[in-house]
């Protein structure tokens, strides 16, 4: 049985890539990763305009177009044309299947928290009523993070918790909020303990694989730019932590990807 995974979380629009677009999707196709969930940031005009060159190299990718929270302050004086934009992006996006990423990041403050979470709200409230799931991004906000969710109410719309470095009780959290769990490379370092410990606890059904490409690049590949190709390492890591094979965690993600983002 060869590999067949994909990659639930990559920025492939970015100018990064666009230099080299046809070989990183080459790689990706050749190492086994056979979809993507391309993220696209609703405000940034350059990125969107790459879309369909990603859309026409890798016909396996699936759009999620969000205003990410470092971006939120553009939106303070009226945090509801955050999400009149990204709708208005929706439009023109036949592949687009989630609203994100979107959230909360207090690591960096790039924008008033108040601003965060109401950018957050209001895109929540756009996923219920176009019934899209949510790929969150949430930083050194736990709290705030799951007191929106349960206010807004988000459960019903469903998602992902993307690039989860949190702990178990977190992921606890998490899973009974009724999410999925994304890992990215960060679960290939050896000193990651404590994700290894999520890594093994997320029940087969909840659990999602990602890149993060640009960012992020897992071990060996540490410190240089990361692309889909590499979400096969992901894989592995889990693979061994779980104690079963990296066709059974492809396999299983690419369920909970298509049960979650392809219908
Ligand atoms: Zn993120
Ligand atoms: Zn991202």
């Amino acid at each position: 049985m060869s590999v067949d995974v994909v990659d639930s979380h990559c920025h492939l629009a970015g100018e990064e890539f666009e230099g080299d677009l046809p070989e990183v999707v080459q790689r990706a196709v050749a190492a086994g990763v056979s979809g993507a969930l391309m993220i696209v940031a609703a405000d940034d005009d350059k990125e969107h305009e790459r879309v369909a060159a990603v859309e026409a190299a890798w016909p396996g990718v699936r759009l999620s177009i969000g205003v990410h929270p470092h971006a939120a302050g553009r939106f303070a004086d009226e945090p509801g044309r955050a999400a009149r934009l990204v709708e208005d992006r929706l439009q023109g996006m036949e592949k687009a299947r989630a609203i994100g990423e979107i959230g909360l990041d207090y690591h960096y403050d790039f924008a008033p928290r108040e601003v965060q979470q109401a950018v957050f709200c209001e895109q929540i409230r756009l996923a219920r009523r176009r019934r899209l799931p949510i790929v969150i991004h949430t930083r050194e906000a736990e709290e705030d993070t799951f007191r929106i969710l349960a206010e807004e109410p988000a459960g019903d719309a469903g998602g992902v918790f993307h690039c989860f470095t949190g702990d178990r009780a977190m992921a606890r959290r998490a899973l009974d909020a009724g999410f999925h769990i994304s890992l990215a490379g960060i679960v290939t370092f050896p000193r990651a303990a404590e994700l290894h410990e999520v890594a093994k606890m997320v029940p087969l059904d909840r659990l999602l694989i990602e890149t993060d490409s640009p960012f992020l690049a897992p071990v060996p590949h540490r410190g240089t730019r990361n692309e889909p190709a590499l979400v096969v390492r992901v894989a592995e890591a889990i693979a061994r932590l779980r104690d079963t094979t990296v066709e059974a965690v492809g396999q299983a993600t690419r369920q909970n990807f298509d049960r979650l983002f392809n219908p």
